[in-house]
């Protein structure tokens, strides 16, 4: 048997998951000559639905239990596209260098199972995500253990606080304040953040969503920023001093602003000076053709969402297919018939306040407070997890996006 064309898929959340899932039905199925097979490096074999985090955070099983948010990534690998083996192989590890001379990444396992240290690569496809500018269990942090570990411990951080102070006034920072007010009215809480509350919105809808804080007993703190953060006196929790002069003492201080891509195991050529992957708009790299990347880690800005991950998925899987299927013989970009990513800024996002309420905007439209609550604030959409992680949102037929 002729050996694989080896496809090397980087991280396993919503972008790498999905791009597997597109590569085994729509590539995998149509070689012939060479076989493909995908090989994912990722530190946790479980889907994490960073969607729901705001409330999974709290630690209460009766609202979200925080283990329900992370889903096995093998077994419905395995459901779909049949046994690990030579299709696909899953292996538990952080991926620590890319060597392009040698075409190898070289990897840190996790599982002691895994003994290789060294993986060669066709193909190689940077799904490794963007996080938040400080350590906090909102996307998978490290292994599937450590990442629920830290959701729990966040979680009984805020139960046994008087005090929370968030700064960021985007989705994370409102959604977070009003589940933990709703859950723990007692609690004083205060969001601070340097301009409005979800400033990438409509501002008519920024303000609702300020009103609806207010409403629930968040203290919102608009054009405020934080100059400083120092440890309490008493040596229990910290003091955080705001733009406008004033300190507040709090027992938990949660920042949730700033993004930083993780790709500190990238060569330097792969990256914009904000270090994120700079693909061509056929998401391959300029330098090197075979490497691709594609979601929250490559250079588009704006708009980093779980629902801009599929057509990503879309146009990376039509070049790649048409690159293994023409054996290489073609370059990508040159003549007909490359697929084309073009990022949508166009505006979708709901925003729920607490369990009851919440406000969003889809592209110029707000959305009801009923819709919000209806769509995502009632469950935080727990229940789609499944069809996410097993791919069955895959089309059939795969089209060209031009
Ligand atoms: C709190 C929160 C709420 C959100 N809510 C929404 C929402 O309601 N709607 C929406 O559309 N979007 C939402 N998002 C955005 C959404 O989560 C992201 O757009 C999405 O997760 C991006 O997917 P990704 O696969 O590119 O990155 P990630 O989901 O972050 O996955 C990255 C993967 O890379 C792995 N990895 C990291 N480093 C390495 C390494 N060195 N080697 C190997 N693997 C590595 C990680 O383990 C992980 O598997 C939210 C984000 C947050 C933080």
């Amino acid at each position: 048997m002729a050996a694989p064309i080896n496809v090397v898929i980087l991280g396993s959340n919503i972008s790498g998951n999905l791009m597997t899932h597109y590569i085994l039905k729509h590539i995998t199925p149509a070689t012939t000559a060479r076989p493909v097979k995908v090989t994912i490096i990722s530190p946790s074999t479980k889907f994490y639905w960073t969607i729901a985090v705001p409330r999974a955070l709290l630690n209460k099983p009766n609202l979200l239990k925080p283990e329900a948010i992370q889903v096995d990534i093998i077994t419905h690998l395995v459901k779909n596209h049949g046994p690990r083996g030579d299709k696909w192989e899953f292996l538990e590890a952080w991926a620590r260098g890319v060597d392009v001379n040698r075409s190898i990444v070289t990897i840190e396992a996790v599982d002691h199972n895994v003994k290789e240290t060294i993986i060669p690569y066709d193909h190689l496809i940077i799904a490794t995500e963007d996080e938040l500018a400080v350590v906090a269990p909102f996307k998978p942090h490290g292994t599937t253990e450590e990442t629920l570990s830290g959701l729990k411990s966040w979680g009984d951080k805020i139960a046994e606080s008087n005090t929370i102070l968030l700064v960021g006034g985007g989705p994370t920072g409102v959604e977070l304040a009003g589940e933990v007010k709703d859950s723990y009215p007692n609690k004083k809480v205060i969001l601070v953040t340097s301009g409005n509350v979800l400033p990438m919105l409509q501002p008519r809808i920024s303000l609702i969503a300020r009103n609806l804080l207010e409403k629930l007993g968040v203290d919102v703190r608009i054009n405020t920023k934080v100059t400083a953060v120092n440890r309490a006196p008493s040596g229990q929790g910290v003091e955080v001093v705001l733009s406008s002069g004033e300190t507040v003492p709090a027992d938990f201080f949660i920042p949730t602003l700033g993004q930083k891509p993780n790709t500190e195991f990238l060569p330097k050529e792969f990256l914009n000076s904000h270090g994120f992957v700079q693909t061509t708009d056929y998401l391959n790299l300029p330098s090197h053709p075979n490497i691709w990347s594609l979601g929250d880690v490559t250079h588009y800005e704006g708009n980093r969402k779980a629902t801009t991950i599929d057509p990503y998925c879309q146009v990376l899987t039509w070049n790649l297919r048409k690159v293994i299927l023409e054996e290489g013989k073609v370059v990508v970009g040159e003549g007909a018939g490359w697929s084309k990513y073009k990022h949508s800024l166009d505006q979708m996002m709901f925003v729920p306040v607490g369990g009851k309420q919440g406000t969003g905007q889809v592209k110029t439209w707000r959305v009801w407070s009923f819709f919000v609550w209806l769509l995502k604030g009632r469950d935080y959409m727990v229940p789609w997890i499944v069809n996410s992680v097993s791919g069955s949102s895959v089309p059939k037929k795969l089209k060209i996006v031009a």
